[in-house]
């Protein structure tokens, strides 16, 4: 099969990592708060993003980390797909999936949901999987899209809507066996 994840918030814990992060810079942000209005924060903030170090500090997710490897190994097709948009990011994303061993064919870097879904398309995939719900909607408009829940994403109002489009919610990667995935 060739399945399709999203990075931040799939295999990479970002928020934890921006929360953190945030702390030591005087800021006291909530996980909503991180992951809304991503494009207005303090400097401070934006500051620490432009930084390589920090995406290269982050954490994977360990569950999403066995499940990804579990797959590669059986021989089915792993692709990255992001929306990571700052040069800093995007320049270390492999390097952090490889210092982490991370088994995948290929990282595609995105603009928006929309990208993600042409991106569904062009590689054939099988299902795709973010942790935001209009992009799992997006993708679910072209293909078989989930959620990987998490708490901050528990108010948005794009949920609802995500439901239409038959996309589906799952707490961890594995939740996939037995539905995506063989075991
Ligand atoms: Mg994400």
């Amino acid at each position: 099969m060739k399945c399709g994840f999203d990075i931040d918030g799939v295999v990479c814990d970002f928020v934890s990592g921006a929360r953190d992060g945030s702390k030591n810079i005087g800021l006291d942000l909530s996980d909503k708060n991180i992951m809304s209005e991503y494009h207005s924060k303090p400097d401070a903030y934006e500051n620490m993003l432009a930084d390589e170090a920090f995406w290269l500090n982050l954490k994977p997710i360990r569950s999403s980390w066995h499940f990804i490897n579990d797959i590669f190994y059986k021989g089915h097709d792993v692709f990255f797909i992001t929306s990571r948009f700052k040069d800093e990011a995007i320049s270390v994303t492999e390097r952090w999936l490889d210092e982490w061993g991370f088994m995948f064919c290929k990282v595609l870097f995105t603009e928006n949901a929309t990208g993600k879904a042409r991106a569904y398309e062009s590689l054939d995939l099988d299902f795709f999987v973010d942790d935001l719900p209009s992009v799992a909607s997006a993708v679910a408009s072209v293909g078989s899209a989930y959620i990987l829940k998490h708490p901050y994403i528990e108010d948005s109002i794009s949920r609802p809507v995500a439901y239409e489009y038959g996309v589906k919610e799952i707490m961890e990667l594995k939740e996939l066996y037995g539905i995506e995935v063989e075991k």
